[in-house]
C-alpha cells in the first residue's frame, strides 16, 4: 500500500531519522583504540537519563528480558524470598522468571487494570521484622494493561519499615518517557530495553544499578557468565565489553540519549503526558473505557482500550493494519480480544497521535462499533490546541 505504515504499538517504537542515520555506518572494530570514545560517554549519558549518580549502567546485547535476568542473577541467591505482584502479562512473566530461577516468590495477585498494591507491600514489609525478603519487585509500567505504578511509594514503604530489601523495578516501557528518578526513589536495579523510550531497534538490555546493588553482587549465589556484573565491570571501565557488543545499536543509543537530554527529561515527560491525555480524551469521547481501573494508574506511554463486549478487539487491529497501514497493539493473554493498545511513547508528536486516533476510529467504525466519526480525534485535537506551546517562529 502506498504511504507510510504507521507504528503505534508500545514498542518497538518509531526510530528518529538521526538515530537511524547514526546506525548506518560500516562495521567497526570493537577493540579499536578509539572505541571507548564512543562507549564511555554513553554510560555517562545513561546515568543522567536514569538519574543514577553513584551506581553504574550495564548494557547487554539482549532484550529487556535479559536485563531482568541480569538483575536477579547478580544480586540474589537461589532460595531467596522476594515480594512481587502480578497484574498483567509483563509482571506475570517476571514472576515466572523469578520462580524458574529458584527464588521463593511471595506473589500478590491483583486484577488486571490495577497497579502495584503499595498498601499490601507496606503491610508485608512492616511485618517482616526478620528481614526475610531479600528483594521487592515492581513493574513500573505494565505495558499489557497501560498501568503505571507508584515506585516512590514503594521506596517509602521500605524506608518506613526500615527494610534492607533491594528494590527491583521494571522500567522497560517507562524509562526515557515518563518520570523516573532512580536516586530519589532508591531503586536498586532499574531494568530497561532499547526499543521503547530509547527509540532504537530491540537488541539492548539496559540495566542501571545502585551502589547498594553493586555491593549485593559480592554475596549473590546465582551462577552467571553472560550477565556477570564483574565481567562487565572489568572491561567497561576502559570502554570495552567482555564479548561482542551491538556496535550499531550503541551508535544509535548515543544519539537517542542526546535527543532525550537535549529536549530535557522533564520536557520529555510533559510531552508524553500531553499526548497521552489527548488519547484519554479520545477514549472518553468514544464512550469507551481504559483497562486501567483508576486515573492514578493511567499510563502516559500506552493506553489499553476496552472494546464493547460483543466485539473482538483483534478485528479492529486487523482492520487498522490491512485497511489503513497502521499497527495498533494487540491485547495479550487474559485481555486478548478485549483490548487494543495505542503505544504513545518515544519519538512522537501530536500529528502522529492524531493519525493513530483517526485510524483507530475508522477501524472501529468499520467493525460496526457505534462511534460518531470525528469524536475521538476531535476531543484529542481540542486538547492539543488548548495546550500547545506558543508559536516561536512567524510563518
Ligand atoms: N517488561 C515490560 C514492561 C515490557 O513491556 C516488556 C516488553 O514489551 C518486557 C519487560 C520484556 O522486554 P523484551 O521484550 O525487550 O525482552
Amino acid at each position: 500500500m502506498p504511504g507510510y505504515t504507521h507504528l503505534f504499538i508500545p514498542g518497538p517504537t518509531n526510530i528518529p531519522e538521526q538515530v537511524r542515520m547514526a546506525m548506518n555506518v560500516s562495521m567497526q572494530d570493537m577493540r579499536a583504540p578509539d572505541f571507548p570514545e564512543l562507549t564511555l560517554p554513553i554510560f555517562e549519558k545513561l546515568k543522567t537519563v536514569f538519574r543514577n549518580k553513584s551506581g553504574r549502567v550495564f548494557l547487554y546485547p539482549s532484550s529487556g528480558t535479559g536485563a531482568w535476568e541480569a538483575a536477579i542473577q547478580n544480586t540474589l541467591s537461589p532460595g531467596d524470598k522476594v515480594l512481587m505482584s502480578r497484574f498483567g502479562q509483563f509482571s506475570h512473566l517476571w514472576v515466572d522468571m523469578a520462580q524458574r530461577l529458584g527464588l521463593v516468590v511471595d506473589v500478590i495477585d491483583c486484577d488486571w487494570g490495577e497497579g502495584v498494591p503499595v498498601e499490601k507491600y507496606a503491610e508485608k514489609l512492616s511485618k517482616d521484622v526478620s528481614h526475610e525478603y531479600a528483594a521487592v519487585f515492581a513493574t513500573h509500567n505494565e505495558t499489557a494493561t497501560g498501568v503505571t505504578s507508584d515506585i516512590k511509594a514503594i521506596r517509602a514503604a521500605l524506608n518506613a519499615a526500615n527494610h534492607p530489601a533491594l528494590l527491583m523495578v521494571d522500567g522497560v516501557s517507562s524509562i526515557g518517557s515518563i518520570e523516573f528518578d532512580q536516586d530519589a526513589w532508591g531503586v536498586d536495579c532499574a531494568v530497561s530495553g532499547s526499543q521503547k523510550g530509547f527509540m532504537l531497534p530491540a537488541g539492548l538490555g539496559i540495566l542501571s544499578v545502585s551502589a547498594y546493588a553493586l555491593e549485593a553482587r559480592k554475596r549473590a549465589g546465582f551462577g552467571r557468565t553472560f550477565f556477570s556484573f564483574d565481567d562487565m565491570i572489568a572491561t567497561n571501565d576502559s570502554g570495552y565489553f567482555p564479548y561482542t557488543p551491538a556496535t550499531q545499536l550503541l551508535r544509535g543509543l548515543s544519539v537517542s540519549c542526546d535527543m532525550l537530554l537535549e529536549e530535557g527529561l522533564e520536557a520529555v515527560w510533559d510531552r508524553h503526558n500531553r499526548l497521552a491525555t489527548g488519547v484519554r480524551k479520545a477514549v472518553g469521547a468514544w464512550g469507551l473505557r481504559l483497562c486501567a481501573k483508576e486515573p492514578k494508574w493511567h499510563s502516559d506511554t500506552v493506553s489499553a482500550i476496552v472494546v464493547p463486549e460483543t466485539f473482538d478487539a483483534r478485528d479492529v487491529i486487523a482492520r487498522a493494519y490491512r485497511g489503513y497501514n497502521t499497527s495498533l497493539g494487540t491485547g495479550l493473554s487474559k485481555v486478548m480480544g478485549k483490548v487494543f493498545r495505542i503505544g504513545h511513547l518515544g519519538w512522537l508528536n501530536e500529528g502522529m497521535v492524531a493519525t493513530a486516533l483517526s485510524v483507530a476510529e475508522m477501524a472501529m467504525i468499520d467493525c460496526g462499533i457505534q462511534i460518531e466519526p470525528g469524536t475521538g480525534v476531535g476531543a484529542a485535537i481540542r486538547h492539543f490546541s488548548a495546550t500547545a506551546a506558543p508559536a516561536t517562529a512567524k510563518v
